[in-house]
């Protein structure tokens, strides 16, 4: 097992019963550990323009704006409904009960521009297909897709790479 595997933590049944919650913070509180995963999230787009990194609240904010840099990118958050201040866009996605959204500012990406999507678990693969929908309605093409941690009994991943690669350091 790597320094990053050994240091992601799995605690059952947060925040409901049932989920296994891959638990982050020890590997982001150790230095060796963070430095090797920024570069390992980094690598397989080391070759290409990437001009902004999106990434999903909250978890996608942690490690998203340092991949951002390595990669020479700017950051763009996704946030959860009424916490972006100024004009935004908005998509829904199907829970197994009920529905959420996300927000993009509008004038976040510009036409043309190339977007690498980050979180930190893809699980349903929701989430990154409404953030997918926000940045192609601003006219930016999704080039690729950034997780920690896949968990790869979920179809989530799949259904993205129907978009672009999906790189994750972890399939669990
Ligand atoms: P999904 O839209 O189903 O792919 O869910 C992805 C979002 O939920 C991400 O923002 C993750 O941070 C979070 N998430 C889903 N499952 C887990 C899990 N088992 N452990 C930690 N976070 C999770």
């Amino acid at each position: 097992m790597t320094r990053i595997e050994s240091l992601i933590r799995n605690i059952p049944d947060f925040p409901k019963p049932g989920i296994l919650f891959k638990d982050i913070t020890p590997m982001l509180g150790d230095a060796q550990a963070l430095a090797e995963a920024v570069e390992a999230l980094r690598a397989p787009y080391a070759d290409h323009r990437v001009d902004q990194v999106v990434g999903m609240e909250s978890r996608g904010f942690l490690m998203g704006p340092a991949l951002a840099i390595r990669l020479g990118a700017g950051f763009v958050p996704v946030r959860k409904p009424g916490k972006l201040p100024a004009a935004t866009l908005s998509e829904s996605y199907e829970l197994e009960y009920g529905t959420d959204s996300v927000e993009i500012h509008a004038d976040a990406i510009r036409p043309g521009q190339q977007v690498l999507i980050h979180d930190d678990v893809v699980a349903t693969g929701g989430t990154a297909m409404a953030a997918t929908r926000l940045v192609q309605r601003l006219g930016g093409v999704v080039v690729g897709y950034s997780f920690l941690i896949e968990l790869s009994f979920l179809p989530g991943a799949d259904t993205l790479r129907a978009v672009a690669p999906v790189h994750s350091l972890m399939r669990v």
